[in-house]
């Protein structure tokens, strides 16, 4: 099977020192016809451009360099820990040996919910949230990912413990960012419409906890010790003010939070907004499979909803910013097709599509959240009012 691209062919490296130099090419690249999907800030773009406008994007005032296959380390090795991370996930795709793993992942096509593997984790609030009524409302500055359209600050977050085996060697901190490169690629390039970018920044948080000390160790004992390093209040209020801080910092449309971790957790793989939460190991899926979790649960994160048969999915419920049914649901659709929302599969239905905003109902080629509000029909009452204040205001002849 091919791989697919990720929309990855082209990496551009910039002399950028800001996000507003960032930006500035960014929109310059996209102006020439480019179009580019992930970023690390400030220096790093990949995307893809025709071949016949990389001259003038050669040209550009900011651009340092263009590549178009493996980048030698060597090269970027000054130029900052995120240069480098962007750069080697930008390279593991030019490795045979990856390309061979990607082609043959031994779960393929497997449901979510097949019997052998663990179990992913139901969208529902965290705990501390779910007897207060609407987990979803929320707090000034609105919601963080009402819909998969735009700019996506993306806060890769590492949390390690100070000993084995909470810890990461720096290849498998490296994996990540690669993996997580993958499975937001492919989710970007899966409506052109929608202009999704990835706006990265990656942390590394060692905490030093020792779950074996620590009595009721769960996903908040380390969370909110991590936000309590990144200067945070230490709760899920921190959590969502880290999120939209970083929108605004990065001036993207939305933002989330990944956690990569192999701390206790609640399940291996499972989000709520504004964060997802992963066990580097993913049990029985393993690392390999961690560009399709990636994607499915950056799914949740923008509105879709589970589609597998043991998430106890229903067709009629409705999902995401429009307020779609689920009737890819394995347990009541009459033709369930393979969608990564229900399978190890790189496959959308249109049921996620609504969910994530991707719907153009009116043929218009601006996807339906972007749409203008149609105008607003006057009730017959206040018409009957303006035709009679009409009949009086009658100049006599
Ligand atoms: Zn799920």
């Amino acid at each position: 099977m091919l791989q697919p691209s990720f929309g990855k062919d082209i990496l551009i490296l910039l002399n950028a020192e800001s996000a507003g130099a960032t930006r500035t090419a960014i929109d310059e690249i996209q102006r020439l016809g480019g179009r580019i999907i992930h970023v690390y800030p400030p220096r790093v773009l990949i995307g893809e451009v025709p071949p016949e406008v990389e001259p003038q994007v050669r040209a550009l005032a900011n651009v340092r360099q263009v590549y178009r296959s493996r980048v030698d380390l060597g090269e970027v090795e000054a130029l900052g820990a995120a240069t480098v991370q962007a750069v080697k996930g930008w390279n593991r795709g030019f490795a045979a040996s990856f390309r061979a793993l990607k082609s043959g992942r031994s779960s393929e096509g497997r449901s979510w919910g097949a019997p052998g593997y663990a179990p992913e984790g139901p969208v529902q609030a965290p705990p501390h949230l779910r007897e207060g009524g609407d987990a979803r409302a929320h707090a000034p500055g609105g919601d963080t990912s009402a819909y998969l359209i735009g700019k996506v600050a993306t806060a890769i977050i590492l949390v390690e413990g100070s000993a084995a085996p909470y810890t990461f060697t720096q290849m498998e901190r490296d994996t990540i960012v690669a993996e997580v490169q993958d499975g937001l690629g492919w989710l970007a390039t899966q409506e052109p419409k929608a202009q999704v970018s990835w706006f990265y920044e990656v942390y590394e948080v060692g905490l030093d906890l020792d779950p074996a000390q620590v009595p009721d160790f769960t996903e908040d004992t380390w969370r909110d010790a991590v936000m309590a390093k990144l200067g945070y209040a230490a709760n899920w209020a921190g959590l969502e003010q880290f999120a939209r801080d970083r929108r605004t910092a990065l001036g993207t449309e939305w933002a989330y939070a990944i956690f990569v971790t192999r701390f206790p957790l609640w399940h291996f793989a499972y989000a709520f907004k504004p964060r997802v939460v992963l066990n580097y190991d993913l049990d029985g899926w393993g690392i390999d499979n961690m560009d399709r979790i990636v994607a499915h649960e950056t799914g949740h994160i923008f509105g879709a909803a589970d589609e597998y048969a043991e998430s106890g999915c229903t067709c009629g419920e409705r999902w995401g910013y429009l307020d779609v049914e689920n009737g890819n649901c394995e347990l009541c659709a009459p033709q369930q097709e393979p969608c990564i929302m229900s399978h190890n599969a790189w496959a959308m239905c249109a049921y996620t599509r609504g969910h994530l905003g991707w719907r153009d109902s009116n043929g218009d080629g601006v996807l339906d959240p972007l749409d203008p509000p149609p105008p607003v029909a006057k009730p017959w009452w206040l018409q009957f009012i303006e035709w009679l204040l009409g009949l009086f205001s009658r100049k006599p002849h």
